[in-house]
């Protein structure tokens, strides 16, 4: 008798954190520009501060939901503005919600990114339209997790989660701002990109680079 054995593909933690880390260096001018336009011009900073030390702290040999664990809590302790917290509670859940998962597979990555959209509304009790990083995780949230039900490759899911983060940071431009510090601009937040949804938008990108195809 032989007897398949199929390993999914993963996505790897520690490289997701330093894909992250990278893209987030390699667009911090471009972050930073789009938080001057309607917040305090600190995003791109915060957001470099932020993964450098996560990555420093990221030990690839711990169980996955391990490392998002202290990876959020890296973020929490590191980031000043209001992206440390709400990243950082999206990972300590994403974490909590993997468990003793051994590999972040398509199912445990839709249950993780399920649970850190969760963190990030319970935290920051954003709405979708309110013009911040939800308008972008929340449809790359829905993107991955109907990916993952369909059957298909994980990295066709991921891809397609891309497209909706990318494109739900696109849709903030015409809204008004409802939180955080492009809300006391009122209407004249219109017409410029949320930061916080841009970035979220490379961080779901950069899952696409650390997928682990051992399958
Ligand atoms: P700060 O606003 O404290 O300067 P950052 O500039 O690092 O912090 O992050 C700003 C981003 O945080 C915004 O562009 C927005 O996407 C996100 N944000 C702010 N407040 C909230 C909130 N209540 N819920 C969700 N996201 C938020
Ligand atoms: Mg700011």
């Amino acid at each position: 008798m032989r007897i398949e054995t199929t390993v999914a593909a993963a996505v790897d933690v520690a490289s997701w954190m330093h894909e992250v880390a990278a893209a987030v260096e390699a667009e911090a001018s471009h972050l930073t520009q789009l938080d001057s336009a309607i917040g305090d011009g600190d995003h791109g900073v915060n957001m470099t501060r932020g993964f450098r030390a996560v990555i420093e702290k990221v030990d690839g040999s711990e169980p996955p939901g391990k490392q998002l664990i202290a990876a959020g809590k890296t973020l929490v302790s590191t980031v000043g503005g209001a992206s440390g917290p709400l990243w950082g509670t999206a990972l300590r859940r994403a974490g909590r919600a993997v468990g003793d998962a051994p590999v972040l597979d398509g199912p445990v990555l839709a249950d993780a990114l399920d649970a850190a959209l969760a963190g990030v509304v319970e935290l920051g009790a954003a709405e979708p339209g309110d013009k911040t990083m939800v308008d972008a995780l929340g449809p790359a949230v829905r993107a991955l997790r109907a990916g993952v039900e369909d059957g298909g490759e994980l990295a066709a899911a991921i891809a397609a989660a891309t497209a909706a983060a990318e494109q739900g940071a696109r849709s903030t431009i015409p809204m008004q701002a409802r939180k955080g510090r492009a809300s006391y601009l009122g209407e004249r937040s219109v017409g410029h990109q949320d930061a916080g949804a841009t970035s979220s938008a490379l961080i779901v990108a950069a899952l696409g680079r650390a997928l682990d195809q051992q399958g």
